[in-house]
């Protein structure tokens, strides 16, 4: 039986796990296109509220993963379902943010203010890569005025081709030094976008699959929700085995192959050993070791997954078991 075979719907991340940067990550699209034939539920889930679901759904179709508007989530549509259920029909909001967060605010009936001297009722500030100091200071003054704050998301940076720059996370720090109050959040590892991607699919059973150990999975988490963390990103084996108690996903694979592969299942025959197809670990002296380090991809994820879950079992050490581990990053 295949891992996603007690699934109905699989909601994916989308940078380290569709796509890195400008280009798909080798196996993804196929992947995808066979859970659709399986009549598998496809979601998109995203934390950039930059860009419209449109453009991300446009980006997919370019990289040849098949993808409709309505198969994209983003934290700008969940801040929006959000703000509209707790404020008035018609709240003025001030924007601060993208067309496309604009764009959504507008859909759920609420209106836009340009200004705080419009007296809006809320703040909402998601990534806008043109944001200017002026703009932000009026968020400020505008929450200081009294209206509640919403932010998309939380990602303090945000990748590029020449390297990092600051994301969201940063955006909302600067507003946060001037304001006493605190926001309410969207995004991943927050619970809103999460619970509008699940009702949006009409999912029953849903895995979520991510590449980040403190949104992807911990959000997943944070709902109840069944996660694969595949190493086609930014986390590798040491955050998987670091992995706090509220961010341990479900399953690991390597990348999307693994919905189609039997699921990694560990067993302990003792209170010091784990064991998972071929591969086993044991903890002796407060370190874990491995009895022999298999040479093959698929042998080392085994013990990969055997140490993970005698470290979060046993608080053992895995420095040197972790090391030995080659194939995995
Ligand atoms: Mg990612």
């Amino acid at each position: 039986m295949s891992l996603i075979s007690a699934y109905d719907a699989a909601l994916f991340d989308l940078d380290g796990v569709v796509y890195l940067g400008p280009q798909a990550i080798p196996g993804a699209a196929e992947a995808i296109a066979t859970l659709r034939e399986e009549g598998v539920r496809v979601g998109f889930v995203t934390n950039n509220a930059a860009r419209a679901p449109q453009t991300v759904a446009d980006h997919l179709t370019e990289l040849g993963v098949e993808a409709r508007v309505d198969d994209v989530v983003t934290s700008a549509q969940a801040i929006a379902r959000l703000m509209a259920s707790e404020l008035p029909e018609g709240a003025p909001v001030l924007v601060t943010g993208t067309r496309a967060l604009r764009d959504e605010v507008m859909a759920v009936g609420l209106a836009v203010v340009n200004s705080s001297a419009d007296h809006p009722a809320a703040v909402v500030q998601g990534y806008d890569p043109e944001m200017t100091l002026p703009r932000l200071e009026d968020a400020c003054h505008a929450i200081q005025n009294g209206a509640r704050w919403y932010v998309s998301n939380t990602d303090s940076t945000r990748p590029t081709d020449k390297g990092l720059v600051p994301g969201a996370g940063a955006l909302m720090g600067l507003v946060r030094t001037a304001v006493d109050a605190e926001p309410t959040i969207a995004g991943k590892p927050y619970a809103p976008l999460m619970e509008e991607t699940i009702t949006r699919l009409g999912a029953q059973r849903p895995l979520f699959v991510g590449d980040r150990i403190d949104t992807d999975i911990m959000g997943a988490v944070g709902v109840g929700m069944d996660s694969l963390l595949v190493l086609t990103g930014a986390h590798g084996k040491r955050d998987l085995v670091g992995a706090p108690a509220k961010g341990r996903p479900t399953h690991v694979g390597y990348d999307l192959a693994a919905l189609q592969e039997p699921p990694r299942v560990v067993e302990f025959p003792d209170a010091h050993t784990a064991t998972c197809n071929g591969a086993s670990a044991r903890v002796e002296g407060g370190e874990v070791a491995l009895d022999h380090v298999p040479v093959d991809r698929d042998g080392q994820l085994d013990a990969l997954w055997c140490v993970a879950n005698l470290v979060w079992r046993t608080k053992a050490d895995a420095g040197v078991a972790l090391d030995r581990l080659d194939a995995l990053r």
